[in-house]
């Protein structure tokens, strides 16, 4: 069991409807941290009978008691009280990321849990002005909205950015006032057990809010599954996201998917170099590459394409992986083993392709070698049809492909299936926008890249999925409308 002088991991328990509880079947399942290989606990392994007890807590909590019965105003005092909450633990959540993701310290504690926290505030904000209309009908009636929840919402989660996510899903379900069953990714379960916590500590009325632990296939396909929820948000996989849709037919659930992406940065000839460089740096090697909107097909002006590539590999070289834990590392470890050899195997792929490898491109060992730790990686010389161009690889391997014209990079920066981001490098505010408009993306960034906020709206095109997080465009998802007719006559 991993300790630090202040915090002692636990065994991982169930929470349901307010209590914590072992999974039915009594199993568990080891959480390791892959920058040491040691196993940091034990988790509940929630079975059918654990879906069936939170999806009946969950949707108790909707139907009666004091949530149906909480005004607007103190959800939203509620989610205030769980944003001071988690700042008052962040040193502790941060820590439980970095030991169950391997991503850096400095990244859990400067990136994901301060906008954790603002997106808690962010929604608080909201759980006021969520509300209807008046419409004026034709004859002698009062018409009028009413904005309400959908009911139980399962949040079914990645392991990449393990808390940050679910808090784009959990905090407008909540602020719109319905109850959430939180399904984490099996590798990275511990900040959601913290959470609960909080829950439990801000006064969240029991059921409300309900985490299970356990495998996708029979967790997250128990709740598609499930008559009694009402809705899905998922991030994962497209083919997850697929699997998701099927299942869900059946019940005709509500279904927002953020999936997978292969995001093309785009850099014109004019472009201000040092900061295009930077910013390509960070697009790929940012969260070790395990982020959607990473920015891995790198598409570079053949005008300035070696000047840029010399300066971008330089950069890398001296990018080093390091312990997760030291806070001047900004490489952590991939998160498992198993993604380590996927993200090998397409540096074996890269090279029988043709492609040229120009940095990294191997593990690297860091402390006592059993991590998961992966060298940054540069292709240089790919073509937009190879698979290291097309497939998502979800790692620290970029692939740097050359064009001549503007038009034809549009063209090939949207010939992928995916759409969730892009970026675009130029000092012309003209061709900036005449980009922006034609790149099928949920998300396009201009002389930027990896820049979120709790107000800006995000999600994909294409395979990348549909629905949007974050915004007020996420509420939407959240709440459904009641149309209502009153008869002023007779
Ligand atoms: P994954 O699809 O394997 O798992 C995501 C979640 O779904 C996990 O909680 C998992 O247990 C659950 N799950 C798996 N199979 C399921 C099934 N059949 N039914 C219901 N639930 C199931 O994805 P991952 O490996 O955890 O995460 C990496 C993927 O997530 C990548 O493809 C990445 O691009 C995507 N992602 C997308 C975004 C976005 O916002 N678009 C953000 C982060 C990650």
């Amino acid at each position: 069991m991993a300790t630090t002088p202040s915090v002692q991991v636990k065994p991982g328990k169930l929470f349901i409807g307010g209590k914590w509880v072992e999974a039915s079947s009594g199993k568990t399942f080891p959480t390791v941290n892959p920058a040491t290989g040691e196993t940091i606990t034990v988790l509940a392994e929630a079975g059918e009978a654990d879906v069936e007890a939170a999806v009946r807590a969950a949707r108790a909590a909707f139907e009666a008691g004091p949530w149906p019965e909480m005004s607007a105003a103190d959800r939203g005092k509620l989610l205030l009280r769980l944003a001071d909450l988690v700042e008052k633990n962040i040193e502790e959540f941060a820590y439980l990321e970095t030991i169950d993701n391997g991503k850096p310290i400095f990244e859990s504690r400067y990136v994901d849990l301060p906008m954790v926290i603002e997106v808690l505030q962010y929604y608080a904000g909201w759980a006021t002005k969520i509300h209807g209309e008046t419409i004026p009908v034709r004859g002698p009636f009062f018409n009028y909205t009413l904005r309400e929840p959908v009911g139980v919402v399962a949040a079914i989660v990645p392991w990449n950015f393990p808390l940050l996510l679910a808090s784009w899903k959990v905090a407008p379900a909540l602020a719109a006032g319905n109850t959430v069953i939180w399904k984490p990714a099996q590798l990275t379960s511990l900040t959601a057990l913290k959470f609960a916590e909080m829950c439990q500590q801000a006064g969240v009325p029991d059921g409300v809010v309900n985490v299970l632990t356990g495998k996708g296939s029979v967790v997250g396909m128990g709740l598609v599954k499930h008559p009694g929820v009402d809705k899905i948000a998922l991030t994962g996989s497209t083919e997850t996201g697929k699997a998701v849709m099927r299942a869900g037919a059946d019940t005709l659930k509500r279904i927002t998917l953020e999936l997978g992406g292969k995001s093309p940065n785009i850099v014109l000839a004019d472009a201000d170099l040092d900061a295009a460089v930077k910013g390509a740096y960070n697009a790929i090697f940012y969260g070790k590459g395990e982020v959607c909107a990473a920015g891995s097909r790198l598409f570079v002006d053949k005008k300035i394409h070696d000047t840029f590539l010399a300066k971008l590999v330089e950069r890398t070289r001296k990018l080093q992986p390091a312990d997760p834990l030291d806070p001047k590392t900004r490489l952590g470890a991939l998160v498992s083993e198993e993604q380590m050899k996927k993200v090998l195997d397409y540096v074996e792929v890269g090279k029988k392709e043709g492609a040229r490898l120009v940095a990294g491109g191997a593990r690297a060992a860091v402390g006592n070698g059993k991590g998961c730790f992966v060298l940054p990686t540069i292709f240089d010389a790919v073509r937009n049809d190879m698979r290291l161009a097309q497939e998502e690889i979800f790692g620290p391997v970029l692939a740097a492909i050359e064009f001549a014209d503007l038009d034809e990079v549009i063209r090939e920066a949207n010939r992928n299936p995916y759409g969730l981001a892009a970026a675009v490098w130029t000092r012309d505010i003209r061709q900036a926008h005449y980009v922006a408009h034609r790149l099928q993306a949920g998300t396009v960034w201009i002389n930027a890249y990896n820049v979120y906020d709790p107000a800006a709206p995000f999600g994909g095109y294409k395979a990348s999925g549909f629905g949007r997080e974050l915004g007020m465009h996420a509420l939407e998802h959240y709440t459904q409308v009641k149309d209502v007719w009153v008869n002023l006559k007779d």
